[in-house]
Formats: structure tokens, sequence, C-alpha cells
């Protein structure tokens, strides 16, 4: 059985992508896998249709004429109410600059073209599934650490009472580094389990989603440590 056909409301999933032909076959594989697929051309369009019927899953080309898909990023990532839709970038560009730029606007994985469709259908089922379910079953259960207040259940994360806009990569890998609280956690260890995935994200994939996650912390984010050769640790006291 597919990933998606398991569950009992197919993902919506909005595919932005200018080559009709890359569309298409994109939009046929995601459909093959049973996803509910709407794909437009421009990131104008996008924006529209994201603001008409939230998908529950991007896959954004970056080369778009006009309003590039960079632009798409910056402004979802800017709305409080779709920021935490999740963001799979198709990328022509094997420029590490540009996939570091996507991931620095919050891009949560990436497939460089040409792509094995076979891939991009993994990549996008792995995303939903970090999105969909919390890195530890919830049960009523809340993280915290200070300020930082991580409810598992409604997926929220507060700092000092104001709610915290989380891309679902950065929730799942402050919810990983809280759980080990003290802990030193590999760049491996943190992509195995934020990310649920084995293969062929670099590392720095991990060092960006760390420094943006800090970033929305604020001055909190210093209790998120790096640990010199080796990955991060979430401080295990505020006051150290
Ligand atoms: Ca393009």
């Amino acid at each position: 059985m597919s990933e998606a056909s398991a569950r009992k409301a197919p993902a919506r999933i909005l595919v932005v992508e200018d080559e009709r032909d890359i569309a298409a076959l994109v939009a046929y594989h995601l459909t093959k896998e049973g996803y509910r697929v709407r794909t437009t051309e421009s990131g104008q369009e996008a924006l529209e249709a994201i603001g008409a019927e939230k998908p529950d899953l991007l896959v954004l080309d970056l080369m778009l004429p006009g309003f590039s898909g960079y632009d798409v990023l910056q402004e979802l990532r800017r709305r409080p109410d779709l920021a935490d839709v999740p963001v799979v970038v198709l990328t022509a560009r094997r420029d590490e600059a540009d996939r570091v730029k996507g991931l620095e606007l919050g891009a949560d994985d990436y497939v460089t073209k040409p792509f094995s469709p076979r891939e991009l259908v993994l990549r996008v089922g792995a995303v939903l599934r970090r999105a969909q379910s919390p890195a530890v079953a919830g049960g009523g259960r809340t993280l915290r650490a200070g300020a930082i207040v991580v409810d598992l259940n409604a997926l929220r994360v507060e700092v000092a009472h104001e709610e915290l806009d989380l891309t679902p990569t950065e929730y799942r890998l402050l919810v990983t580094l809280l759980e080990r609280r003290g802990r030193v956690q590999s760049r491996q260890q943190l992509l195995e389990n934020a990310w649920d995935i084995h293969a062929r994200i670099e590392t720095r994939t991990v060092d960006m989603h760390v420094q943006r996650l800090r970033s929305k912390l604020g001055n909190h984010g210093d209790l998120i440590e790096t640990v010199r050769g080796f990955g991060y640790r979430f401080r295990a006291r505020e006051d150290e």
C-alpha cells in the first residue's frame, strides 16, 4: 500500500513548476502515489492558490519567471498562517550556494534536477511524515526549557508565551534536541531523528536549520550549543 493511500484523506500537494513536461511528470508520479495534486506555472499563481486552499506540501521549482521560487518561499515563511507549509524545493542548480539559500529561506528538503521521480516521491513522503507526526508520540506531554514550551500534542512552540512559527523540520529538530537535553547529538543523529532520512542530505543542511531555529528562539537561541567537530547539544540547564 502506498504512503498516501494508507491515510484517510490524501495529502494535497501543490506543484509549482513552469516547465510543463516536468510539472506533468511530477504530478503523474505523486498522483499515482495517491496524493491530490495541483500544478501552477508561476510564483504569483502559486501564492494565490495557497491563499485559496492551504496545501499539505509544496513542491517548488526555484527558477520561475518573474516571481521566483525564492520569493514564494520568503513570502510563505513570512506569513504566520503559512509558515508551517512544508516545502520541497526543485532546483536545476547544483550550486551549493543556491541550495543553501533555499534552506536558509526555510525549505525542508531539496531535489536537484535531473531527478528520479522515485526519489522525489520518497522525499515528499518523508517530509509529509515529519510534518504530520511529532518526533515523539505526544500523549499530552509538554517539553519545557525555561521560557521555551513545546506542546507535543498541539505541535505548538511558545517562547515567553509568544507562539513561534517553526517549519516542520525546525520543530522536529527542536523536539529532538530537547528530548535529549544535555546530551550531544551528532549531525548524523539529528538527520536520522529530525529528518527521518538516512541518505544523501548533507550535514551542512543540519547546520542551516539549527541556525534558523536559533535565530527564531531569539535570546534563547544560545541554549542550543555547538559542540565543535561533533554536533549540537541543548543545554542541560538554562542558567549554566
Ligand atoms: Ca523552472
